[in-house]
Protein backbone atom coordinates (compact mmCIF):
# COMPACT_ATOMS: atom_id res chain seq x y z
CA UNK A 1 0.00 0.00 0.00
CA UNK A 2 1.36 3.01 -1.02
CA UNK A 3 1.56 5.61 1.52
CA UNK A 4 2.49 9.68 1.49
CA UNK A 5 4.32 9.91 5.30
CA UNK A 6 5.81 6.60 5.89
CA UNK A 7 7.56 7.94 9.74
CA UNK A 8 4.62 10.02 10.23
CA UNK A 9 2.14 7.70 11.86
CA UNK A 10 3.34 9.18 15.41
CA UNK A 11 1.20 12.22 14.30
CA UNK A 12 -2.17 12.96 14.41
CA UNK A 13 -3.56 13.76 11.16
CA UNK A 14 -6.01 16.22 9.59
CA UNK A 15 -8.43 14.18 7.79
CA UNK A 16 -9.67 16.46 5.15
CA UNK A 17 -9.66 20.08 3.56
CA UNK A 18 -12.24 21.45 1.46
CA UNK A 19 -12.35 24.04 -1.30
CA UNK A 20 -15.57 25.36 -3.07
CA UNK A 21 -15.29 28.15 -6.03
CA UNK A 22 -18.82 30.09 -7.47
CA UNK A 23 -18.85 32.27 -10.07
CA UNK A 24 -15.61 32.36 -11.43
CA UNK A 25 -13.82 31.38 -14.97
CA UNK A 26 -11.71 28.42 -14.79
CA UNK A 27 -13.96 27.49 -11.58
CA UNK A 28 -11.96 24.06 -11.50
CA UNK A 29 -8.39 24.89 -11.77
CA UNK A 30 -9.20 27.60 -9.44
CA UNK A 31 -10.02 24.76 -6.95
CA UNK A 32 -7.03 22.48 -8.01
CA UNK A 33 -4.73 25.14 -6.91
CA UNK A 34 -6.60 25.31 -3.63
CA UNK A 35 -6.67 21.81 -2.65
CA UNK A 36 -2.85 21.85 -3.51
CA UNK A 37 -2.36 24.58 -0.90
CA UNK A 38 -4.62 22.17 1.42
CA UNK A 39 -2.68 19.18 0.77
CA UNK A 40 -1.26 18.79 3.96
CA UNK A 41 -4.85 18.00 5.11
CA UNK A 42 -5.15 14.86 3.34
CA UNK A 43 -3.17 12.98 1.16
CA UNK A 44 -5.24 9.88 0.21
CA UNK A 45 -7.47 11.10 -2.40
CA UNK A 46 -8.55 14.07 -4.29
CA UNK A 47 -12.02 15.07 -6.40
CA UNK A 48 -13.50 18.01 -7.72
CA UNK A 49 -17.09 18.50 -8.91
CA UNK A 50 -18.10 21.41 -11.27
CA UNK A 51 -21.69 22.72 -12.41
CA UNK A 52 -21.66 24.44 -16.09
CA UNK A 53 -25.21 25.51 -15.33
CA UNK A 54 -26.98 22.82 -17.30
CA UNK A 55 -25.01 19.57 -16.11
CA UNK A 56 -22.32 18.45 -13.21
CA UNK A 57 -18.67 17.22 -13.84
CA UNK A 58 -16.93 14.93 -11.48
CA UNK A 59 -13.19 13.77 -11.24
CA UNK A 60 -12.25 11.47 -7.95
CA UNK A 61 -8.96 9.74 -7.73
CA UNK A 62 -6.54 8.45 -4.73
CA UNK A 63 -3.32 10.25 -4.66
CA UNK A 64 -2.45 13.56 -4.67
CA UNK A 65 -3.96 17.01 -6.14
CA UNK A 66 -0.47 17.13 -8.25
CA UNK A 67 -0.26 13.92 -10.20
CA UNK A 68 -4.40 14.20 -10.63
CA UNK A 69 -5.31 17.20 -11.37
CA UNK A 70 -2.46 18.45 -13.52
CA UNK A 71 -3.91 17.67 -16.76
CA UNK A 72 -5.08 19.85 -18.85
CA UNK A 73 -8.21 17.78 -20.46
CA UNK A 74 -9.23 16.51 -16.95
CA UNK A 75 -9.81 20.82 -15.71
CA UNK A 76 -11.34 20.84 -18.90
CA UNK A 77 -14.03 18.28 -18.62
CA UNK A 78 -14.55 19.98 -15.29
CA UNK A 79 -16.51 22.93 -16.78
CA UNK A 80 -18.37 25.36 -15.41
CA UNK A 81 -18.12 28.67 -12.88
CA UNK A 82 -19.16 26.81 -10.08
CA UNK A 83 -17.06 23.81 -8.69
CA UNK A 84 -16.00 22.55 -5.27
CA UNK A 85 -13.17 20.13 -4.27
CA UNK A 86 -12.03 17.59 -1.52
CA UNK A 87 -8.83 16.34 0.11
CA UNK A 88 -8.65 13.47 2.25
CA UNK A 89 -7.53 10.78 4.41
CA UNK A 90 -9.69 7.73 4.80
CA UNK A 91 -11.47 7.63 8.42
CA UNK A 92 -14.67 6.31 8.36
CA UNK A 93 -14.74 3.72 5.83
CA UNK A 94 -12.34 2.29 3.94
CA UNK A 95 -10.12 4.13 1.53
CA UNK A 96 -11.97 2.87 -1.56
CA UNK A 97 -12.81 5.27 -4.66
CA UNK A 98 -16.33 5.33 -3.88
CA UNK A 99 -15.71 7.61 -0.74
CA UNK A 100 -13.64 9.37 -1.98
CA UNK A 101 -15.38 12.89 -2.33
CA UNK A 102 -16.86 15.32 -3.34
CA UNK A 103 -19.89 12.47 -2.60
CA UNK A 104 -22.66 13.06 -5.27
CA UNK A 105 -26.54 12.16 -6.11
CA UNK A 106 -29.11 12.88 -8.09
CA UNK A 107 -31.76 14.08 -5.66
CA UNK A 108 -35.56 14.71 -6.96
CA UNK A 109 -34.40 18.60 -7.05
CA UNK A 110 -31.35 17.75 -8.93
CA UNK A 111 -27.55 17.17 -8.37
CA UNK A 112 -26.52 17.46 -5.38
CA UNK A 113 -22.64 17.31 -4.77
CA UNK A 114 -20.81 17.47 -0.51
CA UNK A 115 -17.10 17.81 0.44
CA UNK A 116 -16.80 17.22 3.94
CA UNK A 117 -14.37 18.14 6.91
CA UNK A 118 -15.53 16.78 10.08
CA UNK A 119 -17.26 13.63 11.29
CA UNK A 120 -20.92 12.72 11.98
CA UNK A 121 -20.45 10.96 15.42
CA UNK A 122 -24.10 9.65 15.29
CA UNK A 123 -23.75 8.54 11.23
CA UNK A 124 -23.84 4.58 12.29
CA UNK A 125 -27.11 5.01 14.27
CA UNK A 126 -28.78 7.15 11.49
CA UNK A 127 -27.31 4.97 8.68
CA UNK A 128 -29.20 2.01 10.19
CA UNK A 129 -32.47 3.35 11.04
CA UNK A 130 -31.99 4.86 7.17
CA UNK A 131 -31.12 1.61 5.76
CA UNK A 132 -34.54 0.19 7.59
CA UNK A 133 -36.53 3.07 5.44
CA UNK A 134 -35.02 1.33 2.30
CA UNK A 135 -31.76 3.83 1.48
CA UNK A 136 -29.23 2.29 -0.16
CA UNK A 137 -25.85 3.59 0.80
CA UNK A 138 -23.00 3.94 -2.33
CA UNK A 139 -20.08 4.26 -0.21
CA UNK A 140 -19.14 3.88 3.70
CA UNK A 141 -18.51 7.41 4.24
CA UNK A 142 -20.62 8.70 7.15
CA UNK A 143 -21.11 12.01 4.67
CA UNK A 144 -23.24 10.12 3.04
CA UNK A 145 -25.84 9.85 5.38
CA UNK A 146 -25.83 13.95 5.18
CA UNK A 147 -27.36 12.93 1.57
CA UNK A 148 -29.74 10.29 2.42
CA UNK A 149 -31.31 12.69 4.88
CA UNK A 150 -31.49 15.52 2.18
CA UNK A 151 -33.44 12.92 0.17
CA UNK A 152 -35.63 11.83 2.31
CA UNK A 153 -36.77 14.68 3.81
CA UNK A 154 -40.16 16.01 4.04
CA UNK A 155 -39.89 19.91 3.95
CA UNK A 156 -40.68 21.69 0.25
CA UNK A 157 -37.15 23.66 -0.44
CA UNK A 158 -33.91 22.34 -0.94
CA UNK A 159 -32.40 24.69 2.08
CA UNK A 160 -35.14 23.17 4.43
CA UNK A 161 -34.36 19.91 3.80
CA UNK A 162 -30.74 20.43 3.88
CA UNK A 163 -31.61 22.22 7.56
CA UNK A 164 -33.77 19.11 8.58
CA UNK A 165 -31.30 16.91 7.11
CA UNK A 166 -28.18 18.97 9.94
CA UNK A 167 -30.60 19.11 12.51
CA UNK A 168 -30.31 15.32 12.68
CA UNK A 169 -26.66 14.63 12.90
CA UNK A 170 -24.20 15.07 15.94
CA UNK A 171 -20.44 15.67 14.96
CA UNK A 172 -18.27 18.26 13.65
CA UNK A 173 -19.14 19.38 9.87
CA UNK A 174 -17.63 21.87 7.47
CA UNK A 175 -18.95 21.61 4.61
CA UNK A 176 -19.29 22.97 0.95
CA UNK A 177 -22.14 21.78 -1.09
CA UNK A 178 -22.97 22.22 -4.79
CA UNK A 179 -26.43 22.49 -6.12
CA UNK A 180 -27.92 23.62 -9.23
CA UNK A 181 -29.52 26.50 -6.91
CA UNK A 182 -26.06 27.35 -5.14
CA UNK A 183 -23.35 26.19 -3.62
CA UNK A 184 -24.51 25.87 0.12
CA UNK A 185 -21.64 25.91 2.69
CA UNK A 186 -21.67 25.51 6.86
CA UNK A 187 -20.34 25.04 9.96
CA UNK A 188 -21.51 23.15 13.20
CA UNK A 189 -22.88 24.49 15.94
CA UNK A 190 -19.84 24.51 18.26
CA UNK A 191 -17.62 24.92 14.86
CA UNK A 192 -15.23 22.37 15.91
CA UNK A 193 -13.73 22.06 11.86
CA UNK A 194 -12.38 25.52 10.74
CA UNK A 195 -14.06 26.91 7.37
CA UNK A 196 -13.13 30.60 5.64
CA UNK A 197 -14.67 32.69 3.43
CA UNK A 198 -13.24 34.79 0.74
CA UNK A 199 -13.38 36.66 -2.32
CA UNK A 200 -11.61 36.40 -5.36
CA UNK A 201 -13.28 39.39 -8.05
CA UNK A 202 -17.00 38.80 -8.26
CA UNK A 203 -16.66 34.99 -6.97
CA UNK A 204 -17.11 33.42 -3.81
CA UNK A 205 -14.60 31.30 -2.10
CA UNK A 206 -15.12 28.64 0.89
CA UNK A 207 -12.08 26.91 2.21
CA UNK A 208 -10.52 24.88 5.30
CA UNK A 209 -8.11 27.36 5.45
CA UNK A 210 -6.83 30.83 4.14
CA UNK A 211 -3.58 29.34 2.66
CA UNK A 212 -5.82 28.15 0.11
CA UNK A 213 -7.12 31.81 -0.62
CA UNK A 214 -3.33 33.38 -0.47
CA UNK A 215 -2.71 30.67 -2.91
CA UNK A 216 -5.46 31.39 -5.53
CA UNK A 217 -4.92 35.44 -4.89
CA UNK A 218 -8.33 35.77 -3.65
CA UNK A 219 -8.68 38.86 -0.21
CA UNK A 220 -9.95 37.02 2.87
CA UNK A 221 -13.30 37.91 4.34
CA UNK A 222 -14.21 36.34 7.72
CA UNK A 223 -14.46 32.81 9.12
CA UNK A 224 -17.76 30.95 8.04
CA UNK A 225 -19.37 31.54 11.80
CA UNK A 226 -20.21 28.50 14.08
CA UNK A 227 -23.61 27.12 13.19
CA UNK A 228 -23.67 29.62 10.41
CA UNK A 229 -24.91 28.19 6.89
CA UNK A 230 -23.90 30.79 3.73
CA UNK A 231 -25.85 30.41 0.57
CA UNK A 232 -23.59 31.91 -2.75
CA UNK A 233 -26.27 32.05 -5.77
CA UNK A 234 -27.50 33.86 -8.67
CA UNK A 235 -29.21 35.84 -5.86
CA UNK A 236 -26.13 37.19 -4.23
CA UNK A 237 -24.86 35.55 -1.28
CA UNK A 238 -27.44 34.90 2.23
CA UNK A 239 -26.52 34.13 5.74
CA UNK A 240 -28.57 31.66 7.82
CA UNK A 241 -28.19 30.49 11.39
CA UNK A 242 -30.69 28.09 11.67
CA UNK A 243 -29.60 25.95 15.30
CA UNK A 244 -30.00 27.63 18.57
CA UNK A 245 -27.01 29.16 19.65
CA UNK A 246 -24.20 27.65 21.39
CA UNK A 247 -20.49 28.58 22.81
CA UNK A 248 -18.58 27.75 19.98
CA UNK A 249 -15.32 25.27 20.72
CA UNK A 250 -13.39 25.01 18.08
CA UNK A 251 -10.46 22.28 17.74
CA UNK A 252 -7.33 23.96 19.22
CA UNK A 253 -5.24 20.84 17.40
CA UNK A 254 -5.91 23.32 14.39
CA UNK A 255 -3.81 25.50 16.18
CA UNK A 256 -0.98 22.99 17.54
CA UNK A 257 -0.30 21.08 14.63
CA UNK A 258 -2.95 20.73 11.70
CA UNK A 259 -3.24 23.67 10.12
CA UNK A 260 -0.71 25.83 8.18
CA UNK A 261 1.26 27.66 10.08
CA UNK A 262 0.42 30.82 7.47
CA UNK A 263 -3.01 30.70 8.24
CA UNK A 264 -5.39 32.60 10.09
CA UNK A 265 -7.83 30.20 12.14
CA UNK A 266 -10.49 31.68 13.83
CA UNK A 267 -8.49 35.13 13.37
CA UNK A 268 -5.67 34.04 14.91
CA UNK A 269 -2.41 33.46 12.94
CA UNK A 270 -1.37 30.17 13.39
CA UNK A 271 2.22 31.10 13.55
CA UNK A 272 2.30 33.82 16.29
CA UNK A 273 0.00 30.74 18.40
CA UNK A 274 2.57 28.55 17.75
CA UNK A 275 5.23 30.83 19.18
CA UNK A 276 3.48 31.94 22.22
CA UNK A 277 2.86 28.59 22.95
CA UNK A 278 6.65 28.28 22.78
CA UNK A 279 7.80 31.45 25.27
CA UNK A 280 4.61 29.58 27.36
CA UNK A 281 6.77 26.68 27.26
CA UNK A 282 9.66 28.24 27.97
CA UNK A 283 8.30 29.97 31.26
CA UNK A 284 6.86 26.70 32.19
CA UNK A 285 9.55 24.82 31.80
CA UNK A 286 13.45 26.60 31.70
CA UNK A 287 16.53 24.43 31.41
CA UNK A 288 19.79 25.36 31.00
CA UNK A 289 21.57 24.27 27.47
CA UNK A 290 23.24 25.47 24.90
CA UNK A 291 20.71 25.51 22.20
CA UNK A 292 16.87 25.32 21.10
CA UNK A 293 16.44 22.78 18.51
CA UNK A 294 13.03 22.03 16.74
CA UNK A 295 12.42 19.16 15.36
CA UNK A 296 11.54 20.29 11.83
CA UNK A 297 9.37 21.26 10.43
CA UNK A 298 6.30 21.01 12.77
CA UNK A 299 8.34 21.94 16.23
CA UNK A 300 9.66 25.25 14.35
CA UNK A 301 7.09 27.97 15.26
CA UNK A 302 7.36 26.98 19.12
CA UNK A 303 11.17 26.45 19.37
CA UNK A 304 11.66 30.09 17.58
CA UNK A 305 8.77 31.27 20.44
CA UNK A 306 10.93 29.16 23.41
CA UNK A 307 14.11 30.55 22.19
CA UNK A 308 13.35 34.09 22.23
CA UNK A 309 11.71 33.41 25.68
CA UNK A 310 14.55 32.06 27.11
CA UNK A 311 17.49 33.74 25.56
CA UNK A 312 19.07 30.35 24.48
CA UNK A 313 20.00 30.60 20.78
CA UNK A 314 17.93 28.75 18.14
CA UNK A 315 19.90 26.59 15.85
CA UNK A 316 18.74 24.01 13.48
CA UNK A 317 20.08 21.14 14.96
CA UNK A 318 17.95 18.06 12.93
CA UNK A 319 17.77 19.27 8.89
CA UNK A 320 15.03 17.59 7.59
CA UNK A 321 15.00 15.97 3.51
CA UNK A 322 11.95 17.44 1.47
CA UNK A 323 12.03 14.65 -0.93
CA UNK A 324 10.56 11.54 1.66
CA UNK A 325 6.93 11.00 1.35
CA UNK A 326 4.86 11.06 -1.78
CA UNK A 327 3.95 6.88 -2.75
CA UNK A 328 6.91 6.03 -0.54
CA UNK A 329 6.61 2.23 -0.28
CA UNK A 330 7.04 1.24 2.99
CA UNK A 331 9.74 -1.17 3.81
CA UNK A 332 10.11 -4.32 5.75
CA UNK A 333 10.61 -3.14 9.72
CA UNK A 334 14.37 -3.84 9.28
CA UNK A 335 14.59 -0.97 6.96
CA UNK A 336 11.62 1.06 8.41
CA UNK A 337 13.84 1.54 11.66
CA UNK A 338 16.19 3.24 9.45
CA UNK A 339 13.52 5.27 8.14
CA UNK A 340 13.62 8.44 10.81
CA UNK A 341 17.23 8.99 9.68
CA UNK A 342 16.16 9.26 5.86
CA UNK A 343 13.24 12.06 7.09
CA UNK A 344 15.46 13.44 9.67
CA UNK A 345 19.28 13.52 10.22
CA UNK A 346 21.11 15.46 13.20
CA UNK A 347 23.22 18.26 11.98
CA UNK A 348 26.60 16.62 14.16
CA UNK A 349 28.79 19.37 13.67
CA UNK A 350 26.38 21.64 15.65
CA UNK A 351 25.78 19.93 18.23
CA UNK A 352 28.63 17.51 18.95
CA UNK A 353 29.13 18.10 23.22
CA UNK A 354 26.34 20.61 23.41
CA UNK A 355 23.25 20.33 25.58
CA UNK A 356 20.26 20.52 23.51
CA UNK A 357 16.23 21.51 24.04
CA UNK A 358 14.47 19.69 21.74
CA UNK A 359 11.17 21.34 20.59
CA UNK A 360 8.25 19.18 19.10
CA UNK A 361 4.41 20.29 18.73
CA UNK A 362 3.13 16.65 20.41
CA UNK A 363 3.99 13.55 21.12
CA UNK A 364 1.64 10.63 20.08
CA UNK A 365 3.11 7.02 20.09
CA UNK A 366 6.66 8.10 21.08
CA UNK A 367 8.26 6.39 18.66
CA UNK A 368 9.21 8.95 16.59
CA UNK A 369 10.73 10.56 19.56
CA UNK A 370 12.54 7.87 20.60
CA UNK A 371 14.54 7.68 17.25
CA UNK A 372 15.31 11.62 17.36
CA UNK A 373 16.64 11.33 20.94
CA UNK A 374 18.87 8.02 20.20
CA UNK A 375 19.49 10.04 17.09
CA UNK A 376 21.17 13.31 18.96
CA UNK A 377 23.17 11.06 21.41
CA UNK A 378 24.22 8.97 18.17
CA UNK A 379 25.62 12.61 16.96
CA UNK A 380 27.26 13.65 20.34
CA UNK A 381 24.58 15.53 21.62
CA UNK A 382 25.18 15.83 25.81
CA UNK A 383 22.70 16.17 26.77
CA UNK A 384 18.76 16.27 25.34
CA UNK A 385 15.93 17.53 27.31
CA UNK A 386 12.56 17.30 25.49
CA UNK A 387 9.78 20.11 25.68
CA UNK A 388 6.28 19.78 24.17
CA UNK A 389 4.28 22.19 22.88
CA UNK A 390 0.94 20.17 23.53
CA UNK A 391 -0.33 18.69 26.76
CA UNK A 392 0.24 15.31 26.49
CA UNK A 393 -2.30 13.81 24.39
CA UNK A 394 -4.57 11.06 26.77
CA UNK A 395 -7.38 10.72 24.31
CA UNK A 396 -8.59 9.78 20.58
CA UNK A 397 -10.31 12.14 18.19
CA UNK A 398 -13.89 11.61 17.23
CA UNK A 399 -14.07 14.41 15.26
CA UNK A 400 -12.16 13.40 11.39
CA UNK A 401 -8.91 13.13 13.08
CA UNK A 402 -6.86 10.21 12.54
CA UNK A 403 -5.74 9.12 16.09
CA UNK A 404 -4.00 5.97 17.21
CA UNK A 405 -6.99 4.05 19.14
CA UNK A 406 -6.21 5.11 23.17
CA UNK A 407 -4.21 1.92 24.01
CA UNK A 408 -1.39 3.46 21.34
CA UNK A 409 -1.09 7.16 22.86
CA UNK A 410 1.91 7.06 25.08
CA UNK A 411 0.44 9.22 27.28
CA UNK A 412 -2.66 6.89 28.08
CA UNK A 413 -0.50 4.66 29.37
CA UNK A 414 2.48 6.12 30.93
CA UNK A 415 3.14 9.24 33.03
CA UNK A 416 5.45 12.14 32.17
CA UNK A 417 8.58 10.63 34.59
CA UNK A 418 7.55 6.98 32.35
CA UNK A 419 7.18 8.99 29.66
CA UNK A 420 10.92 9.99 29.24
CA UNK A 421 12.11 6.94 30.37
CA UNK A 422 10.60 5.42 27.22
CA UNK A 423 12.13 8.08 25.15
CA UNK A 424 15.40 8.37 26.49
CA UNK A 425 15.28 11.93 27.10
CA UNK A 426 17.65 13.67 29.65
CA UNK A 427 14.32 15.35 30.75
CA UNK A 428 10.33 15.95 29.12
CA UNK A 429 8.28 18.24 29.57
CA UNK A 430 4.81 19.49 27.75
CA UNK A 431 2.79 23.01 28.45
CA UNK A 432 -0.17 22.91 30.54
CA UNK A 433 -3.61 23.21 29.47
CA UNK A 434 -3.56 26.12 30.55
CA UNK A 435 -0.32 27.82 28.83
CA UNK A 436 -1.77 26.34 25.71
CA UNK A 437 -5.24 28.66 26.27
CA UNK A 438 -3.06 31.32 27.32
CA UNK A 439 -0.80 31.30 24.26
CA UNK A 440 -4.71 31.66 22.39
CA UNK A 441 -5.17 34.46 23.93
CA UNK A 442 -7.30 33.39 26.93
CA UNK A 443 -6.73 33.82 30.43
CA UNK A 444 -7.06 30.21 31.32
CA UNK A 445 -9.42 27.14 30.31
CA UNK A 446 -12.85 27.78 31.40
CA UNK A 447 -13.74 24.46 32.90
CA UNK A 448 -17.15 25.04 33.06
CA UNK A 449 -17.25 26.20 29.75
CA UNK A 450 -13.98 25.38 27.43
CA UNK A 451 -13.01 27.70 24.97
CA UNK A 452 -12.11 25.21 22.65
CA UNK A 453 -12.59 21.65 22.09
CA UNK A 454 -9.04 20.30 23.92
CA UNK A 455 -10.70 16.48 24.34
CA UNK A 456 -7.80 14.89 23.41
CA UNK A 457 -6.11 16.48 26.36
CA UNK A 458 -8.89 16.55 28.56
CA UNK A 459 -11.53 14.00 27.32
CA UNK A 460 -13.86 16.52 27.72
CA UNK A 461 -16.20 15.75 24.34
CA UNK A 462 -18.32 18.44 23.48
CA UNK A 463 -20.50 16.56 21.67
CA UNK A 464 -22.17 13.32 22.19
CA UNK A 465 -20.43 10.22 20.89
CA UNK A 466 -23.42 7.86 19.98
CA UNK A 467 -21.90 5.79 17.64
CA UNK A 468 -18.97 5.02 19.97
CA UNK A 469 -20.96 4.90 23.11
CA UNK A 470 -23.02 2.28 20.85
CA UNK A 471 -19.55 0.52 19.85
CA UNK A 472 -20.27 0.96 16.26
CA UNK A 473 -17.51 2.69 14.69
CA UNK A 474 -17.28 1.97 10.86
CA UNK A 475 -18.85 -0.23 8.32
CA UNK A 476 -18.35 -2.65 5.36
CA UNK A 477 -20.08 -2.71 2.44
CA UNK A 478 -19.69 -6.40 0.88
CA UNK A 479 -18.49 -5.35 -2.46
CA UNK A 480 -14.95 -4.99 -2.91
CA UNK A 481 -12.88 -1.90 -2.76
CA UNK A 482 -12.74 0.29 -6.03
CA UNK A 483 -9.48 1.69 -6.74
CA UNK A 484 -7.79 3.94 -9.19
S1 LIG B 1 -10.38 15.90 20.09
FE1 LIG B 1 -8.47 17.08 19.74
S2 LIG B 1 -8.02 16.86 17.55
FE2 LIG B 1 -10.17 16.25 17.87
S3 LIG B 1 -11.38 18.08 17.47
FE3 LIG B 1 -11.00 18.03 19.68
S4 LIG B 1 -9.09 19.19 19.99
FE4 LIG B 1 -9.27 18.73 17.81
Amino acid sequence: MPTTHPFDDDKLREECGVFGIWGAESASAIVALGLHALQHRGQEAAGITSWDGRLFHSHRAMGHVAGNFDKDDIIRRLAGDASIGHVRYSTTGETALRNVQPLFAELASGGFAVAHNGNISNAMRLRGELNRRGSIFQSTSDTEVIIHLVATSTYRTLLDRFIDALKQVEGAYSLVCLTSEGMIACRDPLGIRPLVMGRLGDSYIFASETVALDVVGATYIRSVEPGELIIVSAKGLRSHRPFAPRRPRPCIFEHVYFSRPDSIVDGSSVYSVRKRIGAELARENPVEADFVVPVPDSGVPAAIGYAQESGIPFELGIIRSHYVGRTFIQPGDAVRHLGVKLKHNANSALIAGKKLVLIDDSIVRGTTSLKIVQMLRDAGAREVHMRIASPPTRHSCFYRVDTPERAKLLAAQMNVAEMNDYIKADSLAFVSIDGLYRAMGQGRRDPVGPQFCDACFTGDYPIPLVDADDGKVSVQLSLLAETA
